[in-house]
Order: C-alpha cells, then structure tokens, then sequence
C-alpha cells in the first residue's frame, strides 16, 4: 500500500548483524552440487563459473522455492509480473502506480492479498481463479463465500472456476479499445487490462537432492519432525522441505514462513 518503507521492510536481518554474532556469510554465492555419501559441496562465487568445493559435517538445506509459472503462451511479457522477491515488489509497485486495470491470477492467500492492495490504490481489478472458490486451501466454503462477497462488494471482480488459457499482448491491435495492452483469456471470457499478477503458488526448490534423499508432497525434500532428510546429517527447512502437521496424516508441502499449526 506503500504506507512503510518496502525497502527497510524486506528483509529480517543483515549480512552485518550475522556476521556479528560469528555467522560467516558467503552472498553472491551459488551451491552447484552435493553430494551427501562425500558430503562434499561444489559451488561458485560472485562471476566467476570455476567451481568450487568445500566439506561439511552438518549441512542444512534453506533453499526456498521458486513461484510457479504457468505453461501458456505469452507469459513472458514485460506486463505479466510474478510475486517472490524484492525486485518482484519493487516492479509491482512500479506498474501500480502507472497503470488502472490488473488482473490477478489465483485466488489464493497472496493473489487476494495484492487484489485489495490494488483495488485500494483505484485499479480495476480481476481475480481470475482456476478453482471453484477463492481461497479454498485456507478456509472452508462458507467463509471463502463470506470474503468473496466482501471483495466483490468492495468492487473486484471475482472469476471462479475460471483456467487462464492465454495471455496475449494486443497493444497494436483493434482488440484494445480502451488502450489495454494485454488479453486474457479464460474459458469464459476474454478481460482486457494494462498487467497480469500471477499467483498460483510455488515449488520447492529442491533439485541439488533430488536424487539423494526422499522427496515427498510436490517434490519437497521429505523432512521429520526434526526436519532430519532421509539422508544422514542432512536437514532441510522452510520453503524447500515439507511440514508435518498433527491432525494430517502425510507430510505435506506448505510454503509458509510461519508455520506453527498445532
Ligand atoms: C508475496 C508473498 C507473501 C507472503 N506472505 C506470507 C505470509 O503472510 N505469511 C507466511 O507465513 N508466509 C508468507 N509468504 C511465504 C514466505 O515468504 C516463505 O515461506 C519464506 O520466505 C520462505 O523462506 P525460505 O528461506 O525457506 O525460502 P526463500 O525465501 O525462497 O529463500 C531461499 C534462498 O535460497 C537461495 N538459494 C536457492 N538456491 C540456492 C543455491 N543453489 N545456492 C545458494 N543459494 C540458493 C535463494 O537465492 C534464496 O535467497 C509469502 C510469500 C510471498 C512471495
């Protein structure tokens, strides 16, 4: 909403705070392989492709996740924008200040989330959802009917069951009457706006182990309760790795910064 500093606001700590308290920190810094039996990892620093390597007694795995792009044409465009990191925001914010009409794609926490940012700042604004209600990993149905009308009333336009099918630029066609250079498509419909958010979720990151340790819900690194792999001395956490939760019976991929559900 631009009410704080995004900048000031992005991150928990600094390289400086780290090292203060005896953490080396190695930024500009890419892991390229590991090999868990050796427990030898090979990585590259700053520019420069000549690999590296290094052991480890203890290796713990943070590497996150990626958001997932979906496979349509025309979703590599400079107005078709994805939601991850600092430089996503930034770009966002950008758009939001320059542009009137938005359509978000996914009606999940985060897609939700930007459509009342943007609806707030004046834009028109579309949530195009491939499933049946919004929200529908969160809440159950009642309350996910509840928030919809809520933003409907606030004037977003909610598109349920609606798949995105293309994404074209029309900014040199007759299509964009009304000066709006992108078309999506739906099953439904044809919407017309100035940029497209996507949000519809993520995929962990979890390749540099994928064929060494168990790999459970949506290819996340299976951890225990102790988030122990498969694999001896080797942890993974956060957005690469699943989560157990009591009342459900298999580890499941939930990327979340807080997950402390009972
Ligand atoms: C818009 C948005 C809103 C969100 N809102 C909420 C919320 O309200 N509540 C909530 O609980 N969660 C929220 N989340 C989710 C939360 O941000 C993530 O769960 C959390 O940040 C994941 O942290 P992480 O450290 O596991 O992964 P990441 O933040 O993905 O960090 C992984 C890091 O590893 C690095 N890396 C990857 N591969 C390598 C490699 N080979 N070598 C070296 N480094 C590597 C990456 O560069 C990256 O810096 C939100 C996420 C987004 C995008």
């Amino acid at each position: 909403m631009g009410k704080n500093n995004l900048a000031s606001q992005s991150t928990y700590t600094s390289t400086r705070e780290l090292e203060d308290l005896g953490i080396h920190v190695k930024t500009r810094t890419t892991i390229e392989d590991i090999n868990t039996t050796t427990k030898q990892l090979t990585y590259t620093e700053k520019d420069d492709e000549t690999p590296l390597t290094d052991h480890f007694d203890k290796l713990v795995l943070a590497t996150g996740s990626y958001p997932v792009i979906p496979p349509i044409r025309g979703v590599i465009n400079d107005n078709v924008y994805f939601v991850k990191n600092k430089q996503d925001a930034f770009a966002l914010r950008k758009f939001m200040d320059k542009k009137k009409v938005v359509a978000v794609m996914g009606g999940g926490m985060i897609g939700v989330e930007l459509a009342r940012i943007f609806q707030k700042k004046g834009m028109e604004v579309y949530i195009v959802q491939a499933g049946n209600r919004i929200l529908n990993k969160y809440v159950d149905e009642e309350v996910g009917e509840e928030i919809r009308s809520l933003l409907e009333k606030e004037g977003i336009k909610v598109h349920t069951s609606s798949l995105v099918l293309d994404i074209k630029d029309i900014s040199s066609s007759k299509l964009s009457k009304k000066g709006q250079t992108i078309a999506v498509y739906t099953e439904h419909k044809q919407i017309n706006v100035d940029g497209v958010v996507v949000a519809i979720g993520f995929r962990p990151n979890s390749t540099l182990l994928m064929d060494q340790v168990l790999i459970g819900d949506r290819g996340a690194i299976e951890v225990d309760e102790y988030m122990r792999t498969s694999a001896d001395d080797i942890f993974a956490v956060g957005d690469c790795a699943t989560t157990t939760m009591k009342q459900v019976e298999h580890k499941i991929y939930l990327p979340h910064a807080l997950r402390c559900f009972p």
